[in-house]
């Protein structure tokens, strides 16, 4: 693969970011309100609206973005939150992130990739917790090519059980050249991931002092590769702690915006990890960037205000009690039962563990998580509906806005949830759940998917799998 960056300029206007925030450092009281009145219109917002949200510090307009975040979810994605784990393939890496457990320089590191014996034993430890969806991750180094990546890709896919498979392998790994992105796209999968970390250059080349990883700009276009690659499901994410979060929240904005610009639609998701501890690592987080809870908290919020019909993606790297509040406040997604180290779901001992890439916040198992999310009134989901009905990119995004995928949602919502009690939830969990669908169920409206979903229902307790809209 050759890093060709030749013409290429960013599309993040570094300058523009600042001087918006510097402008906007004390918004006036009305001028909050006025942004507040058009993100409930949820036609999303712009850079200066956001630079001023992010500075408006009156308790009173927290409390509003808030309260506003959380009816835009509740309106475009229901009282959902769709289930995930990370697969961790290998951890070999030619990059030095000084951040990362597994940088090139990190002599602690216990490398290791699994071998193909492996990956079919995690997958069936997956399959027997109930998960249907994985983001598969890799470490950049010459061993994980793009032939390797669908290799290992086409074996999730391959490995069922008796009631399990899993329905939608997406992908977090090094930026590839567009035949690299044609060629994992042809094993079937889903988003295709890559943060940018820190989109601030000067801050990015500290960070990433050698390898492929050094290139911003590569990295910066690696999403426009896979977009002509016809990978239309993209995520993007930002590593908060690096540098300042509210240049970090614009320029992901930023990121949507041009790629939307370019090819008619944004990222599917939206991932903003908060950094951990790495394993072996000596790197401290300049204290200046930590993003504390609250930050972090009005940080998804604002999020949502400003792309409302984009996923965001919460990760198991957050404490519980964090996961718990800030999941009411626009997110979509998240882990449970996440295990980070290479082979850790089929062994459970020290030396695994010491293969991981930092340290877990949230270490809950699936079926707690499970029964934590219905007993607060979540509906846990493992549709991977549209994604197999192509209703992706563009397509999606039309579904998306005009309401018609909420039709969709809640009944495929309903179907895999009942999918996960039948099989695998202990009997605290089914009771939470069963309870929580016997609410739910009127609330779909009366019609003919209605009518269907009662049939399909029936024929999951028979004993059937996989249904959906
Ligand atoms: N090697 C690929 C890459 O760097 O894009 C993909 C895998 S990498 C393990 C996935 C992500 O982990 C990175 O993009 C980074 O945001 C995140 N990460 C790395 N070190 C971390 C840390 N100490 N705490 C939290 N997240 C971290
Ligand atoms: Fe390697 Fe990714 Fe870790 Fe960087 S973040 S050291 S590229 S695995």
């Amino acid at each position: 693969m050759k890093i060709d960056v030749e013409g290429l300029k960013s599309f993040i206007p570094e300058e523009e970011i600042w001087s918006l925030l510097n402008k906007n450092e004390k918004p006036t009281h009305d001028r909050v309100m006025e942004i507040l009145e058009k993100a409930k219109l949820k036609r999303g917002l712009d850079l200066e609206e956001v630079s001023i949200l992010i500075q408006s510090h009156e308790p009173e307009m927290l409390e509003n973005i808030f309260k506003i975040a959380k009816q835009i979810k509740e309106d475009i994605y229901g009282r959902r939150i769709v289930l995930f784990a990370p697969l961790y393939v290998g951890n070999e890496c030619i990059n030095n992130c000084v951040y990362c457990g597994f940088r090139i320089s990190n002599k602690e590191c216990h490398r290791a990739t699994l071998s193909s014996t492996e990956l079919v034993n995690e997958t069936l430890a997956l399959e027997n917790q109930g998960h249907k969806r994985l983001i598969m991750v890799y470490g950049e180094h010459p061993m994980y090519s793009p032939e390797y990546i669908k290799q290992t890709v086409e074996t999730v896919y391959a490995t069922k059980t008796k009631n399990g498979d899993i329905r939608r392998v997406n992908i977090n790994a090094a930026p590839l050249d567009v035949e690299g992105f044609k060629t994992v796209k042809s094993s079937g999968i889903g988003t295709y991931q890559i943060f940018q970390e820190t989109y601030h250059q000067e801050t990015y080349q500290k960070m990433h002092p050698s390898g492929p990883k050094s290139n911003y700009l590569w990295r910066l276009y690696g999403l426009d590769r896979a977009m002509e690659a016809d990978i239309d499901d993209l995520g993007i994410g930002a590593l908060l702690g690096l540098y300042d979060w509210r240049f970090e929240v614009m320029a992901l904005l930023a990121h949507s915006f041009h790629l939307e610009e370019k090819y008619g639609v944004g990222p599917h998701t939206i991932s903003f990890p908060r950094i951990e501890p790495a394993l072996g690592s000596d790197f401290t987080n300049d204290p200046e960037y930590a993003v504390s809870d609250d930050d972090f908290k009005k940080l998804v919020a604002i999020l949502r205000l400003a792309v409302p019909y984009t996923g965001m993606i919460l990760t198991a790297r957050e404490p519980i009690e964090v996961r718990n509040e800030v999941i009411n406040y626009g997110v979509s997604q998240i882990d449970g039962g996440s295990s980070i180290g290479i082979g850790a779901y089929a062994a459970t001992d020290e030396e695994t563990t010491k293969k991981s890439q930092f340290v877990l916040g949230d270490n809950r198992s699936l079926d707690e998580v499970v029964r934590e999310l219905a007993e607060h009134n979540f509906i846990p989901s493992w549709c991977t509906a549209c994604y197999r009905l192509g209703r992706t990119g563009e397509d999606f995004m039309g579904y998306s806005k005009s309401g018609e995928i909420k039709s969709y949602c809640q009944p495929n919502a309903i179907l895999t949830f009942t999918e996960y009690l039948n099989d695998y939830a202990s009997p605290e969990t089914k009771k939470a759940g069963i309870k929580l669908i016997e609410d739910e169920l009127p609330k779909v409206p009366e019609g003919k998917i209605k009518e269907q979903l009662k049939l399909k229902l029936e024929r999951l307790y028979a004993g059937e799998h996989d249904m959906y809209f």
